[in-house]
């Protein structure tokens, strides 16, 4: 995960904006709520800010930290300095040893929690593995179960440390990752700190479930808003900055909806093997075959190991296809199509379908996505959904008596 200034931020002008102003002012807020659909930069948007927070060389910083040996506190409207004495400056400047130490994240001021995975006590151990992975991997997207949970014991720390005025800069910042994933307990920790006045710590939260945030901390955090990224950035993103092959990047950016995060955690898969094998599994169905549609289900799930966001990708991937049929049909050009490679047969099957037709089918895919999120049966699930999809109603009534495959949750 690269250090990316405020200024580099991908996508979300509005937010930079309004970033770049506080720094600009140095009229911090005590606590943020960084809200948007997951992976579309609310993280990278939380550390640049924290990072600009704790600049040198931002107006203001520097007397600040003189002044703070006379003061308890001088959070709040204490003028710290001449504004016009000063540079201007609104974000990290990449150069000062404060932004070597935060890009590194080790800044003593910079405090950082995330939901972690397993049990409570490797807690530390799996949040410095997480940690060491962020510097390492300049491409780092979080990943974690169902269950992670920000622990008890990052908390506790946390609040002891908070007893104490920040090392080196004005301020410190703390950024919560997911801050859903807290237990009630946490929540009242958090409440205290973001109420208690004068003080130097500014909280930025993020969450892509914001109604699952206590209405209490929601409300005593300023909103900020992010939304989903084209597929033209993604994509952009995906071909520049990560080397990801023009054809490939197109699958992965049209996949994503919006996540740069998601497209950027497909990548190490082969996109394009992939969806020609979730393709390969309408065939028999289109021939009306049952029992080679079967097989060929069975074999895919691979009794049961097949888990659930692979089963839901295979489904995306025939979602995509769909509406590269819609464009064709449209006539729409080689450029907007996700499967670009596989234009002739797209134009084939556009030639000869209704729109209404693949609206249909669209729903049905609709219809499977949601169903996977509850408690289905995969092989089932995915027989029918091809089924119908290929337009006929076979094995409508007789489908196999019980199905093999499971997933885990
Ligand atoms: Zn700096």
């Amino acid at each position: 995960m690269p250090a990316i200034p405020l200024s580099g931020l991908i996508g979300q002008p509005e937010v930079a904006a309004f970033l770049r102003g506080i720094v600009a002012r140095q009229r911090y807020g005590n606590a943020y709520l960084f809200q948007g659909p997951a992976g579309v930069g609310k993280g990278t948007a939380a550390l640049a800010f924290a990072r600009a927070a704790l600049c040198d060389r931002v107006p203001g910083a520097a007397a600040f930290t003189k002044r703070a040996d006379e003061e308890p506190s001088l959070f709040g409207d204490a003028p710290a300095t001449e504004p016009a004495a000063v540079a201007i400056g609104d974000d990290a400047c990449g150069e000062c040893p404060s932004c070597a130490k935060s890009a590194a994240l080790q800044h003593p001021d910079l405090k950082f929690l995330f939901p972690l995975s397993g049990e409570e006590r490797e807690a530390e151990k799996g949040a410095a593995e997480t940690l060491d992975a962020m510097r390492e991997d300049p491409f780092f997207t979080f990943r974690y179960d169902r269950a992670a949970s920000i622990r008890v014991a990052q908390t506790r720390e946390l609040q002891r440390e908070l007893a104490y005025r920040p090392y080196e800069a004005a301020r410190r910042v703390v950024v919560v990752r997911d801050c859903d994933r807290m237990r009630e307990d946490q929540y009242s920790t958090l409440l205290k700190s973001i109420e208690e006045p004068g003080a130097t710590t500014v909280w930025v939260l993020t969450t892509a479930r914001p109604s699952r945030v206590p209405a209490t901390i929601r409300s005593r955090c300023q909103r900020v808003r992010f939304a989903p990224l084209s597929e033209s950035l993604v994509r952009e993103f995906l071909t520049g900055t990560a080397g990801v092959p023009e054809r490939e990047a197109r699958v992965l950016a049209a996949l994503s909806g919006g996540s740069l995060a998601r497209a950027l955690s497909m990548r190490d898969g082969d996109a394009l093997k992939a969806r020609d094998a979730a393709m390969a599994l309408l065939a028999p169905a289109l021939e009306g075959n049952a029992r080679a549609m079967w097989t060929g289900v069975q074999k895919f799930m691979n009794f049961g190991r097949t888990g659930r966001e692979d089963l839901r990708r295979a489904i995306e991937y025939h979602q995509l296809w769909l509406r590269d049929v819609l464009r064709a049909r449209h006539g729409a050009g080689r450029e907007s199509l996700a499967f670009a490679d596989r234009e002739r047969e797209i134009r084939a099957l556009a030639a000869q379908i209704d729109a209404t037709e693949v609206r249909r089918r669209l729903l049905v895919l609709e219809e499977a996505l949601r169903s996977i999120d509850g408690n289905v049966t995969a092989d089932l699930t995915l027989f029918s959904t091809l089924s119908r999809v290929a337009g006929s109603r076979m094995g409508e009534g007789r489908w196999p008596a019980h199905g093999t495959s499971r997933w885990d949750y």
